[in-house]
């Protein structure tokens, strides 16, 4: 067997990466800029809760560049100026609605965003990043309506598999939430993802493999990973400080060694989008492996798998 057989992703890497997910669908690079269109979120305006989930701070997960104080059609002029200095062979652009949750505002509301975004030349689709509880039967029909205009992807927080742990960390919805999302979006054949963290309190690496045939059973066409990093500021900080032994902290090369197992039992029709996050240090609250670029894990990862003679999905099951 040949490795394109085992590796059919098409840029030869061992796991089925998000590039070459977007380059079989539009026969080239393409980049997503980040918007910040001002939306708030049920976790923090009081309708499912207040204070949000323990871990989050929007500022330090959101580039600097995107607020609601400009436009979009200026937040993505901006981004497309920024790319096209660094990078010329792009053949188009996604707009990304990133920060709080995308889906939380009157369908008027979300329609009048999307063209806004869709009149910008080169921006060939959107990208929606939301909770899985803000995806009522008025948005994902709007949404189906929305996916017959242009390329559209709903990225759903999922972020654990395990009830116990989504109360501790005060998301203030269930697993099961999650999946109903997932299979309302894939119901309506809405290209659709999944954002899962590594290190919520409680949980160990034992738990995630055990997982994985959770994850593997979701209707979706894509995922992201991040390594769980403490916010300076945060409830979860405070609660690092009352109880470090209830979290996992993942050096850089237990985190390698880790996704790596991780992927081998992970289903290889998911394109993988992010293995890990990279919060700027000035605002963790926890030594981490800081300085260390994106491609370095990912070109750890990949030397991983190649010298454990592994790949995604390798034992694959549901
Ligand atoms: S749902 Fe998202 S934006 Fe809202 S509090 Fe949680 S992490 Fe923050």
């Amino acid at each position: 067997m040949s490795d394109s057989d085992l590796f059919p992703w098409g840029d030869g890497r061992r796991y089925h990466s998000y590039n070459a997910f977007m380059k079989a669908r539009y026969g080239g690079r393409v980049q997503k800029l980040p918007v910040n269109a001002g939306f708030t979120c049920p976790n923090r305006d009081g309708t499912r809760g207040v204070g949000g989930c323990s871990y989050c701070l929007n500022k330090a997960f959101n580039p600097s560049y995107c607020t609601p104080t400009k436009s979009i059609s200026e937040q993505l002029r901006e981004g497309m100026s920024f790319h096209l200095h660094h990078n010329r062979n792009i053949k188009g652009y996604i707009a990304y609605f990133q920060a709080f949750s995308n889906t939380y505002a009157p369908v008027e509301h979300l329609r009048a965003l999307h063209e806004e975004a869709l009149n910008v030349p080169n921006i060939v689709g959107i990208t929606i990043a939301t909770r899985p509880d803000c995806l009522g039967d008025d948005v994902l029909d709007y949404l189906e309506e929305l996916s017959g205009k242009t390329r559209l992807c709903v990225e759903v927080g999922v972020e654990s598999c395990r009830d116990e742990t989504l109360r501790r960390i005060h998301r203030g919805h269930d697993f099961a939430c999650s999946q109903h999302a997932l299979w309302q979006l894939h119901a309506r054949n809405i290209e659709c993802g999944a954002h899962l963290i590594f290190g919520l309190p409680g949980e160990s690496p034992d738990q995630w493999l055990e997982d994985v045939r959770k994850v593997n059973a979701l209707p979706m066409q894509h995922i992201k990973f991040h390594q769980l990093q403490i916010i300076k500021g945060t409830a979860m900080e405070q609660e690092y400080l009352s109880h470090p032994e209830d979290f996992h902290h993942f050096t850089f090369e237990g985190y390698v060694t880790f996704l790596a197992e991780h992927l081998s039992h992970l289903n290889p029709a998911f394109a993988v989008e992010r293995l890990a996050s990279a919060v700027p240090p000035r605002y963790t609250a926890t030594p981490g492996w800081h300085g260390i670029k994106y491609d370095a894990v990912v070109r750890a990862v990949e030397k991983h798998l190649a010298e454990s003679d592994s790949h995604q999905g390798k034992l694959f099951s549901i």
